[in-house]
């Protein structure tokens, strides 16, 4: 493959296109910035494009599936005039004033960067786990504990999310059982008394998913004792996996800030890294919120921002 340097310096780079990337550019293109996107080669629009019916995301009264949710906010973007490119980031040198963002291949300039790269949910690691992700298996219970009301469901976590999650599904599901490795948790002691004393959640220590089970859509578990190895079932249609999450900010260490985490850290409530021209939005940033919209919302911000630099530079 041969190599290309761009020797255009543009206004505005976006790397990244979940609904903080595609915000972002929709922005920044109805500025007349002319944004380049990197939307990355294999998941362009982000996560959404991993789950089914998105019922959360404002405007759309009957709800909307999350690819096709994606598919308009990218034909948006592009409407207004930003350049996407399908392909990922490989590395970056910010700390200039003009910002270089390099592919496997090519080498593109700018004045502005918006960093818009998501946070990888991590997963169990077994089989059908992505498979039925949306169809019973999922990350997120604010986004999804409506479609369990009043049925089983098993949270898998040891840690304050997990916990939380847990504790909040107790208001749709029937019953929730909060799966757990050992004998104790890592979540705050506050979080615990809470959990324990909820008589709906149920505590399964020492145990881990070994299977997922159903035809379209989850019907039960098969749990496996940490101490014994021994297998048992477990009936839930809903399998919430709470272990982390992963930013997406390898890129940036050792030019942009991060947290102990890995997130990108923001002066708040803008949206300014510790790099001038360097902007960071969506959930490489939020590991409180994690919804579209408010991903959506700080890409928005991003682009905002960029504006107002670019406006003082010229
Ligand atoms: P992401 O959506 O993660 O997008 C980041 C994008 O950047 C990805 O496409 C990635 O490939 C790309 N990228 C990363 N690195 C690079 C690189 N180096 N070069 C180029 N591209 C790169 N939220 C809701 O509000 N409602 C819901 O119903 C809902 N359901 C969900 C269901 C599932 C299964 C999951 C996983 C999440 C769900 N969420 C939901 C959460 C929501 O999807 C996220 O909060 C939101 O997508 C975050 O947007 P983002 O733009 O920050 O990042």
């Amino acid at each position: 493959m041969s190599e290309t340097t761009s020797t255009d310096v543009r206004d505005v780079i976006v790397i990244g296109s979940g609904p903080s990337g595609y915000t972002a550019a929709l922005y920044a293109a109805r500025a007349s910035l002319k944004p380049l996107v990197f939307e990355g080669s294999v998941t362009a629009g982000g996560a959404l494009m991993n789950t089914t019916e998105v019922e959360n995301f404002p405007g759309f009264k009957d709800g909307i599936m999350g690819p096709a949710l994606m598919d308009e906010m990218r034909a948006q973007a592009e409407r207004f005039g930003a350049e996407l490119i399908p392909d990922d980031v490989t590395e970056v040198d910010l700390t200039g004033d003009v910002k270089v963002v390099k592919t496997g291949t090519d080498t593109y300039r700018a004045r502005s960067v918006i960093l818009a790269m998501g946070s990888g949910y991590r997963k169990l690691g077994i089989a059908r786990e992505d498979e039925l992700s949306g169809r019973g298996v999922s990350w997120c219970a604010t986004c999804d504990g409506f479609f369990f009301r009043e049925q089983a469901i098993a949270v898998v976590g040891g840690g304050d999310s997990a916990v939380e999650e847990a504790t909040f599904l107790t208001r749709f599901g029937s019953k929730v059982y909060l799966i757990h490795r050992r004998d104790e948790l890592r979540a705050s002691k506050i979080m615990q008394e809470r959990a324990f004393a909820d008589p709906k959640l149920e505590m399964v220590w020492n145990s881990e998913i070994a299977e997922i089970n159903g035809e379209d859509r989850v019907e039960s578990v098969t749990l496996r004792d940490t101490v014994t190895g021994e297998t048992r079932p477990l009936e839930v249609t809903g399998l919430f996996i709470a272990i982390g999450h992963d930013p997406r900010s390898e890129l940036l260490t050792g030019q942009v800030d991060l947290d102990d985490e890995g997130y990108v850290l923001v002066r708040h409530p803008s949206t300014h890294t510790n790099l001038p021209g360097v902007f960071a939005a969506g959930d490489l940033v939020d590991h409180h919120y994690r919804q579209a919209v408010t991903a959506a919302g700080t890409g928005c911000a991003a682009a905002l921002d960029a504006e107002r630099y670019l406006a003082v530079l010229d």
